[in-house]
C-alpha cells in the first residue's frame, strides 16, 4: 500500500483510486483530511528542516507528485503505480464538488491572483459554492483567517502559500477543524488565474 523514499510514506495507488476509494468517502462523512501531494522540492524540505517534516507526517495522504519520486520507487525496486500531480487533485477535486454542490475555501497567493482564480472557478464550475476566499499574505499568529475557515464549514480548503507554508499552516491548524478535506496547492492558483 506504502512506499517509503527517505522516511515519507506515499500512498501507492492511481489518482483515480485515491480521489474514489480515500477522499470522497472523507467529503462523504465530513471527515478532516490532510493531503500532500509531494514532489521532490517537498520531498528535500522535509530533509533539511525538521518542522517542516513534522508537518508533512501529520498528512493523513501523502501521494507522488512528481517524476522524480516515482524513478526513486522505481530504483528502489517498489514502483508506485502513477504520479498524482496536486494541480491535476485539485481540479478534480473542483469537478467533484461542482457535481455535489460542495462547498471550497480557497487561501493564498496574491489578492488579485486570488480573486481571479475564484472568478474562474465560479466560471467552469458554476455549482462550486465558494465558501469563502483570502490571499495569501497574512499573519500566521493572527487567528482570523483560520477561525473565518472553521466557521465556513467548507468540504474542501485549498490552500496556495507556498513551501514551506502551505504544510506548516495547515499541520498547526488542522486539530480546529472539524471537517474539509485540505491541500496545499502550490502555484495552482496562479495558473487557474492564467
Ligand atoms: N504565497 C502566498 N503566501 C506566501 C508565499 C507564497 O500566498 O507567504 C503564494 C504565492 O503567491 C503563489 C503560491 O503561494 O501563489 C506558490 O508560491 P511559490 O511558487 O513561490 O511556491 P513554491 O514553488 O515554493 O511552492
Amino acid at each position: 500500500h506504502y512506499v517509503t523514499i527517505m522516511d515519507i510514506d506515499f500512498l501507492n495507488t492511481t489518482k483515480e483510486t485515491f480521489l474514489r476509494a480515500f477522499i470522497q468517502p472523507r467529503l462523504m462523512n465530513e471527515q478532516p483530511c490532510f493531503i500532500v501531494t509531494a514532489n521532490p522540492e517537498i520531498v528535500m524540505q522535509t530533509r533539511e528542516d525538521p518542522a517542516y517534516k513534522k508537518s508533512v507526517k501529520q498528512a493523513d495522504y501523502v501521494v507522488p507528485d512528481g517524476a522524480g519520486i516515482l524513478l526513486a520507487a522505481k530504483s528502489m525496486k517498489q514502483p508506485l503505480q502513477e504520479r498524482i500531480a496536486g494541480y491535476d487533485v485539485m481540479i478534480d477535486l473542483l469537478r467533484y464538488a461542482d457535481k455535489h454542490g460542495l462547498s471550497c475555501y480557497f487561501l493564498g497567493a496574491e489578492e488579485t491572483v486570488n480573486k481571479k482564480a475564484v472568478a474562474e472557478v465560479n466560471r467552469n464550475f458554476p455549482n462550486v459554492r465558494v465558501a469563502g476566499r483570502h490571499h495569501g499574505f497574512f499573519d500566521v499568529d493572527d487567528p482570523e483567517v483560520s477561525d473565518a475557515i472553521a466557521r465556513s464549514g467548507a468540504d474542501l480548503v485549498f490552500v496556495a502559500l507556498g513551501l514551506p507554508r502551505q504544510e506548516l499552516w495547515i499541520a498547526e491548524h488542522k486539530e480546529m477543524f472539524s471537517k474539509g478535506v485540505f491541500m496545499g496547492v502550490g502555484g495552482s492558483f496562479d495558473v487557474l488565474a492564467g
